[in-house]
């Protein structure tokens, strides 16, 4: 008799043996059954199968049930998922969740029905006036209708509680409600129309035939394509991505975060228009039903192009020929939250066990890729001229230090940038405006000769902290007293000022009163597609001034755009995180990128009170090798990632005092526990030391191995016994130290 072991769903890492009943004798491993447990009913994921030891005959429950007659989960991904439990330090059912969501673990959803609702009479002006008054959200829906010039509306975009008041409706008899098993297409929409290969410049050919020909090899290694902002990356990737589905494989497109590269969606639908496969997306704001039907889309064969964020590395693709992460640098492949993987490592992972070729493509590269490409692990093409011939930008850094004894200056705008956005605006072209506030540590930097307070062990700025005035370093532990003037110049507004997005949409307003000006920011990328909508009116020229975090800093890709200014270069440099220089460097040059992409010449301007900084200097001469030569350096003398990993346990609680007391006790544990390769900070408030009503402590462990960091930490919890109030995260290869 074979048996099988079985991952039971929701109960961590509970595994169980279970006999396999004659007539399903075609269980394998990934498929879903249904099994008994304490007498009740339950689902789970097939491990593997055995023969039974004849002991265990007759003693083990059966199956009850396979969901699905074939596995939802292929070998490979199956072991992807345990790697990354292992790795990151979480339950094996977590990383089954990633593999299988919610939509698919449901029994029966295998054709879902949504209801569409059709207009059958339109009201009146006197009819829906009347209406507004006694039933607004009745009179709301039939306007939408009007407002759309649509006859037939999803249920779903009327919102949460729509159904009873769309009912109302029916039985008045304005609208139909009608039941569709069509395909939930997210883009059914938008109109793609077959894009035709570009030429491509010699370059790119060499890139090209560099990634084809190690599609070939038996295990090839992983390309990183460094082709600088407007190289051409994307028709790179296009015509790599025709030629292996050409073979009858799949390809898997990560991009970092679908809302905000709506562009390089669009291409990939475009190009493979006129295919017999389809191209799927997927992402976060999908609906249960449009995630149902990519998914499914995606396993059965009928899609075998993917492109999606980092969730997208699960893609259930068989025979995958290659795997392309674009902008492989970008802080959103990490994941913030449990499981806390990262993206492109897992593609990397996945191309190994695919036996695919990943390429990872950047014109700023992250400098764990650079290390890897220095070390071997990975081979390197460079594309070192724009696909158009046009130049790269002209950066200027320009230094507030001197804006402040300006009297007639409006602060963060200084009166270079005003006068350069003046002049483009008088031209109708196009500017983008970046404030890149990232977390609210604070740090401090002194306002008239720009100097920030560092760690003498780490070079990492110090953190302020409020409760107890102190100065930390959360890399090493360092403490210091607050100096009440700057050691430098020893000037005493050494303080932090702050602008948020909105406040500088308001100075923007007053100062450019008959530009038309829109922000972007995480506020706003919340409603669904509206960041597309404004980057289309954007594209559309609707808009003179688009205002942004870093989020708009991503591979847009706008011809008229002549003018990009950086509001304050420092907002993101001075933060505790060994990354902040490389984070920084890559967003001047990526924001920098989307200046002169046309026939029109673009400049930068970057608004600093460090204008020395080593980062922007190499930002400001587009020097990615000599900036990454120099900051490699930098960590390895400090022992920082690429030359160790770095893994952070956040310990939360309502309470301070149960968080603190837990932190400590669970530090002098640890102590006793670890190697001398590794080392561990003192516990500490962490650098936003309350969030969601929670107070966080955090111990920092540093060490050549991060599975040895993983598996001390993921012991120290296990055995701890930490009360109901306190919640232990371990976050490997922490990337945010927030
Ligand atoms: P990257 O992703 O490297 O920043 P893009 O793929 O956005 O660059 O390309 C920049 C622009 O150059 C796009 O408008 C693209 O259509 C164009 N382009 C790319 N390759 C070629 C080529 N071989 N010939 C002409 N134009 C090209
Ligand atoms: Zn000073
Ligand atoms: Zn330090």
């Amino acid at each position: 008799m074979q048996v099988a072991k079985v991952l039971i769903d929701g109960q961590s890492d509970l595994i169980l043996d279970y006999a396999i009943p004659p007539d399903m004798v075609g269980v394998l491993p990934g498929c879903r059954v249904q099994i008994p447990i304490r007498n009740k009913k339950s689902t789970g994921t097939v491990l593997s199968l055995s023969d039974s030891s004849p002991d265990w005959e007759g003693r083990l429950k059966a199956i009850l049930k396979l969901i699905d007659p074939e596995p939802l989960i292929s070998t490979t991904l199956m072991q992807l998922a345990n790697w990354a439990a292992d790795y990151y330090s979480v339950a094996l059912d977590q990383m089954i969740r990633c593999l299988l969501p919610e939509t698919i673990r449901q029994e029966n959803t295998a054709e879902k029905k949504r209801k569409i609702v059709s207009i059958k009479q339109s009201p009146s002006k006197e009819e829906i006036h009347a209406l507004y008054k006694k039933a607004p959200r009745q009179a709301q829906i039939l306007d939408l209708f009007s407002t759309l010039k649509q006859t037939c509306i999803p249920l779903s975009e009327f919102g949460p509680g729509a159904l009873s008041i769309v009912r109302s409706l029916e039985t008045k008899g304005y609208v139909d409600i009608i039941e569709e098993s069509v395909k939930r297409d997210p883009h059914a929409n938008d109109e793609f129309t077959q894009s035709s290969p570009l030429h491509l410049n010699e370059q790119q050919q060499k890139a090209l035939e560099f990634i084809l020909d190690s599609a070939k090899e038996d295990s090839p290694r992983p390309v990183l394509l460094q082709g600088v902002t407007g190289s051409g990356k994307t028709e790179v990737y296009l015509q790599a991505v025709s030629r292996i589905v050409a073979s009858g494989k799949s390809a898997l497109i990560m991009v970092p975060e679908i809302s905000l590269t709506p562009q390089t969606v669009q291409r990939f639908k475009s190009r493979f228009a006129n295919e017999d496969f389809s191209v799927a997306v997927l992402h976060s704001l999908l609906s249960d039903g449009e995630r149902f039907d990519e998914w499914h889309a995606i396993r059965s064969g009928k899609a075998r192009i993917v492109v999606g964020p980092r969730s997208a590395v699960f893609a259930p693709l068989a025979n995958l020929g290659i795997i392309i992460v674009d902008e492989e640098h970008d802080a959103s492949y990490k994941q913030e939250s449990s499981p806390r993987y990262h993206g492109r490592d897992l593609a990397v992972l996945r191309g190994h066990l695919e036996k695919c070729p990943v390429v990872l493509g950047s014109a700023t590269p992250s400098l764990e890729s650079i290390h890897n490409a220095q070390s071997g692990k990975y081979s390197i093409v460079k594309i070192t001229e724009r696909a158009d011939g046009q130049s790269l930008p002209l950066i200027r850094i320009l230094d507030m230090r001197l804006e402040g004894k300006n009297k007639s200056g409006l602060g963060i705008i200084s009166e270079r940038l005003r006068v350069s956005i003046d002049k483009r605006l008088e031209k109708h072209e196009q500017v983008i405006l970046l404030l890149n506030r990232r977390g609210f540590a604070r740090s401090l930097q002194c306002p008239d000769c720009g100097h920030v307070l560092t760690c003498l062990h780490c070079s990492l700025p110090l953190t302020y902290h409020q409760t107890d005035d102190r100065l930390m370093c959360h890399l090493c532990g360092f403490k210091s007293l607050t100096p009440r003037v700057c050691p430098e110049c020893k000037s005493s507004n050494i303080m932090l000022q702050g602008y948020g997005t909105q406040k500088v949409e308001e100075l923007l307003h007053r100062t450019f009163p008959s530009a038309k000006i829109t922000r972007i920011d995480a506020d706003v990328a919340r409603r669904k597609n509206a960041v597309r909508d404004i980057l289309n009116q954007f594209r559309a020229r609707k808009i003179d001034i688009l205002l942004g975090t870093q989020m708009i800093a991503k591979g847009l890709d706008f011809p008229n755009v002549t003018l990009v200014g950086v509001l304050n270069a420092d907002l993101g440099l001075y933060i505790p995180d060994p990354r902040a220089a490389e984070r920084t460097f890559q967003l001047m040059t990526q924001v920098a990128g989307r200046a002169g992409r046309g026939d029109l010449s673009g400049e930068v301007i970057i608004q600093t009170f460090t204008p020395e900084s080593p980062c922007l200097q190499y930002a400001r001469h587009h020097d990615t090798d000599g900036f990454s030569a120099q900051e490699l350096e930098m960590r390895r003398v400090f022992h920082l990632p690429p030359f160790s990993h770095i893994s952070v346990l956040t310990i939360r609680s309502p309470h301070e005092s149960a968080a603190e007391y837990a932190t400590h006790t669970l530090a002098k544990r640890l102590q006793g526990m670890i190697p001398p390769t590794v080392t561990m900070t003192d516990p500490m408030p962490a650098p936003i030391p309350k969030a969601h009503g929670q107070f966080r402590f955090q111990i920092t462990l540093k060490g050549p191995n991060a599975r040895v960091l993983s598996r001390l930490l993921r012991q120290l919890i296990q055995e701890a016994k930490l009360g109901e109030d306190i919640t232990a995260v371990i976050d490997v290869d922490a990337m945010s130290f927030m």
